[in-house]
């Protein structure tokens, strides 16, 4: 019997073109197939596929050592991105921990930091996380715990540790009967009420993604919002983590997304864009108010795996982000992005089915309704966020097409998160490729 390595995606799009090679914003299959990759992945490849730049700096570390053991040595490359990722961040965000296995380890790690923060301040009893419906924050058990997705946690139910909850900030989808401009403060109600409900002096953090990514389809927050919540959070001596692994790394147009939103979380996690999938790298930052505690405490943070800042892993993200440096590319991204969701919006309301266009930089997506002005989604069993994707690959687009947002099950969007080098030229190929596979999709 053949061998298998199985993905849902196999059941839900049939079999996978097999990869042989990429250049820039293109991939090509075996079978001599050109895809335009229109959503970086899942909002990864933030320079584009094979920059010989970035091959020969892996190639270079790899041919002095793969990985010098972080708990041995120090290297070149950690201090390099340390200094980067402080640079980035700004402001007192200047700590971090360097995980090699992408968001999830990141937000493991900040849980762990948080919980350490408290214990070491003389506060153990603060144990509990508060995060949102509607998000996603990994697929380790407690990160899976601290999602609100649904449809990525039912089959774990059972053995998720229980998490505080509050509604998503989300202005085109308020909670029944909240006005526009009421939703900011009563969602910092909201979270005050669940803080109340937990304990105060039992809350270790909230969790948050400034802008929400694969569970709700780039929703970023109302004006005030993050403030509003951050200072519920400061009253009661609540940490606040901010999860940037999609749309951090410059991907809004800003190298920290939460600088839009004119907050500094205590925590904050990065990874997808750090590296640009290059090789796998994330990391939590922290504060240095964080850091003097958890140095007092314990001599510094208790988390690290085997693969902790992996030297070849940082050699590559330094030569990501020297690129991105060098070219202007978050800049780019804050210029074009919001020209690129205009062109989108004006191209796709030809569709009654369009509801929503939303996003900030090049973190888009489309959000399909049954009905546009009751926002009512479309019925789940037509599977339309499954048919744009095949539609798209038929067509040679990638493009990141999620469902379940609105309660689960229905709802159906589609991210784009191109590269940020990207040319105008490629840009408008990835529009006009995926209007033709929503229009196959809604016919079908
Ligand atoms: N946090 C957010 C906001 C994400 O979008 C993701 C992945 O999509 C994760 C965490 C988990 O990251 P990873 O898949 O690299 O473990």
């Amino acid at each position: 019997m053949a061998a298998r390595n199985t993905s849902s995606n196999d059941v839900t799009t049939g079999r996978l073109p097999r990869v042989s090679h990429g250049r820039g914003s293109y991939i090509w299959d075996t079978a001599g197939r050109q895809y335009i990759d229109g959503s970086g992945g899942p909002a990864v490849y933030c320079i584009g596929h094979g920059d010989a730049r970035v091959n020969a700096a892996i190639m270079a570390q790899l041919d002095r050592i793969a990985h010098g053991y972080r708990y041995l040595f120090e290297a070149d490359a950690l201090d390099e991105m340390t200094a980067i990722i402080a640079a980035g961040c700004g402001g007192d965000l200047s700590e971090m921990v360097f995980v090699s296995g992408g968001g999830s380890e990141a937000n493991e790690s900040a849980m762990k930091i948080a919980l350490q923060f408290h214990y070491d301040n003389g506060e153990p009893s603060r144990t509990r996380f508060i995060a949102r419906e509607r998000s996603w924050h990994g697929n380790t058990i407690m990160t899976t715990a601290l999602s609100g997705f649904a449809a990525r946690q039912a089959a774990f139910a059972g053995a998720l540790p229980e998490v505080g909850r509050v509604s998503p900030a989300n202005a085109y989808r308020p909670p029944e009967g909240v006005a526009p401009d009421a939703l900011v403060p009563w969602l910092a109600a909201e979270l005050e009420q669940e803080i109340q409900r937990l304990g105060p002096k039992n809350v270790a953090a909230f969790v948050f993604e400034p802008v929400v990514g694969a569970a709700g389809g780039c929703v970023p927050a109302p004006p005030g919002y993050a403030r509003a919540m951050a200072g519920v959070c400061r009253r009661h001596g609540v940490l606040v983590i901010s999860d940037e692994v999609m749309c951090g790394s410059g991907r809004t147009g800003v190298w920290r997304a939460s600088e839009t939103d004119g907050i500094e979380p205590d925590i904050l996690t990065i990874a997808k864009g750090l590296s640009g999938g290059y090789l796998p790298l994330g990391a939590a930052v922290f504060t240095r108010r964080v850091g003097d505690v958890l140095r007092q405490g314990h001599g510094g943070p208790l988390t690290g795996h085997t693969y902790t800042g992996h030297t070849a892993c940082l050699a590559a993200a330094v030569a990501v982000q020297k690129i991105i440096s060098d070219e202007g590319l978050v800049q780019r991204v804050a210029e074009r992005g919001p020209q690129w969701m205009a062109e989108l919006a004006r191209r796709f309301d030809r569709f009654d089915e369009t509801g929503d266009v939303r996003g900030r930089g090049y973190f888009i997506a489309l959000e399909f309704v049954q009905d546009r002005a009751t926002k009512q989604p479309l019925d789940p069993a037509r599977r339309l966020n499954d048919r744009i994707r095949a539609e798209g690959l038929a067509r040679g687009l990638i493009c990141y097409p999620v469902g379940g947002n609105v309660d689960g099950k229905a709802g159906d969007f589609v991210i784009l998160a191109p590269p940020y080098n990207a040319t105008d030229a490629e840009l408008d190929e990835i529009a006009v490729k995926l209007e033709a596979a929503v229009d196959a999709a809604l016919a079908g």
